[in-house]
């Protein structure tokens, strides 16, 4: 296993590890439970990550990374039906597919 990205918060990470698994890329999300339990882990600390499980993804996977930095600069929006946040890029969401 390999350590692609550090995410700001859970929601990026798990944005970059969807685009991952669609590309056929086995990546696995460390550190994820952030907002779940509270006070079971001290918010301190405790960036999310994006790892690379296979060493043979690790280019493809770094090209995938490089898009998903390009994203990040335009708005969020939050989808109307299922109320995930989504990348201003994209044109449905990532978690129910509606507009
Ligand atoms: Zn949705």
């Amino acid at each position: 296993m390999r350590k692609l990205f550090t995410a700001s918060n859970i929601l990026e990470a798990q944005l970059l590890d969807l685009m991952l698994r669609n590309s056929s890329i086995r990546s696995h999300v460390k550190n994820d439970r952030l907002q779940s339990g509270v006070g079971e882990i001290p918010f301190v600390e405790m960036w999310p990550e994006v790892w690379i499980l296979e060493a043979e993804h690790w280019v493809k996977a770094t090209e995938i990374l490089r898009q998903f930095q390009q994203t990040r600069v335009t708005d969020d929006w939050v989808c109307p039906h299922c109320s995930e946040a989504n990348p201003g890029t994209f044109e449905t969401c990532w978690s129910c597919a509606k507009v």
